[in-house]
């Protein structure tokens, strides 16, 4: 019998440390968790080792290394304009997941109401729970609203269903742009119309941005920047998925100090301080990331490309992705040839009968329904093995 805590019970074991074990068990190219196949930039490295060779061994400042929370403040500014304060704006957390733990149980209350867009990224739903909070959905559709993806084929979401989302009981709306995991990037008219409902209604908005460099032609918009919104705004990114570190866990949240002082009052009992010598690393290539985010960026979107096009061949419906390292499509049609039913079935034949996992986005929806005729796809990875991929998939067409 389980003795896990009922606010975590609902929540099980997470999808990706699943298909990632089934992936390294069936020997298949593991297109399902989100983590680049190759290492970081050299210049990460060797700041890492020199900070260790440095004796860098001890706690380092709870609100991060203050080389590192220049740096953060530095990018953010050059990129929004708006100013930064490194120490009294800054917070460096393990990774944008603790950062998003750490706001949630720092400023929200219990009984409070947070909106999510769903799909959501599946740690959102759980750090509501754990605050004590009730989560409210507005649900993304391909094909709907203001702002949908350069083909008009990616994802959107009605207005309207926004607006009767919130109600006095919403403290927060989180919004994840670039979007995991269908790949959208928010447009400058839904952001606004997300601003003008925090302003009008006294909400306070968390934006998980960890994709933020990584968008293809679309116009990354922080919210942050928007008329009146820096003072309400709890910005969180991260160098993982930026410069292929997602195993350095180094993160931070960007928020004016009454709500850093939210952030930090968690931050310092959750982990109090993050790996010094990392810090170290991510604040030298932050600083000075020469030609890496470029290069990253390139190899992407050609394995965006050449995976959608692959994939629409074989008979997926791929939603139009302008942003992330991910690809939303509908299975709808393979999956009546392969004779399996719903999105985790699909997953399961894909790994043992092709060689090649994906995530099944049932889980991040409250709904599961909606998602059961999805499947994800990372192209975070060589296009090697990109390639390996498509070769492997390429089967489906006597299926
Ligand atoms: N963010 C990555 C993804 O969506 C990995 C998340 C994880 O492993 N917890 O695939």
């Amino acid at each position: 019998m389980t003795r896990v805590a009922a606010r975590l019970q609902p929540f099980g074991t997470t999808i990706f440390t699943e298909m990632t074990a089934l992936a390294n068990k069936h020997g298949a190219v593991n297109l399902a968790q989100g983590f680049p196949d190759f290492d970081g930039p050299e210049a990460a490295k060797a700041a890492a080792k020199s900070a260790i060779d440095a004796g860098e061994a001890q706690y380092a400042r709870m609100s991060g290394v203050p080389k590192l929370n220049q740096a953060v403040a530095g990018a953010f500014s050059r990129r929004t304009g708006v100013p930064v304060d490194p120490d009294a704006h800054v917070t460096i957390t393990s990774g944008c997941t603790e950062a998003i733990a750490a706001t949630f149980l720092g400023l929200i209350n219990p009984g409070d109401e947070v909106i999510l867009f769903e799909p959501f990224y599946d740690s959102y739903r759980a750090c509501v729970a754990m605050a004590g909070a009730t989560p409210r959905f507005v649900t993304l559709r391909p094909g709907i609203g203001v702002g949908v993806g350069v083909g008009g084929k990616g994802f959107g979401f009605d207005p309207a269903e926004l607006r009767r989302a919130f109600t006095d009981k919403t403290r927060a709306i989180l919004v994840n742009t670039p979007h995991n995991p269908t790949g959208k990037v928010f447009t400058r008219a839904e952001l606004e119309l997300i601003a003008g409902l925090c302003r009008d209604l006294k909400v306070l908005a968390i934006t998980d941005e960890v994709y933020e460099h990584l968008t293809y032609g679309a116009e990354h918009v922080s919210l942050a920047s928007l008329p009146g919104m820096f003072d309400r705004t709890v910005t969180l990114s991260s160098v993982g998925k930026s410069f292929s570190l997602t195993g350095w866990k180094i993160g931070w949240a960007i928020a004016p100090p009454a709500l850093t002082a939210g952030v930090r009052a968690a931050h310092q009992f959750l982990t109090f301080a993050t790996a010094t010598p990392l810090q170290h690393g991510a604040a030298a290539i932050i600083a000075n990331p020469g030609s890496a985010v470029r290069e990253y960026v390139e190899l992407f979107r050609r394995n965006r490309d050449v995976l959608s096009s692959a994939l629409r061949e074989l008979g997926f419906r791929v939603y139009d992705a302008e942003g992330t390292y991910f690809i939303m499509a509908d299975h709808s049609d393979v999956s009546s040839r392969l004779g399996v039913s719903g999105d985790r079935a699909l997953c399961t034949a894909l790994i043992e009968r092709f060689g090649v996992a994906a995530i099944p986005p049932s889980v991040f929806y409250e709904n599961q329904e909606h998602g059961r005729s999805l499947v994800r796809f990372a192209y975070c990875k060589k296009a090697a093995t990109i390639d390996e991929a498509i070769r492997r998939l390429d089967r489906l067409r006597s299926a």
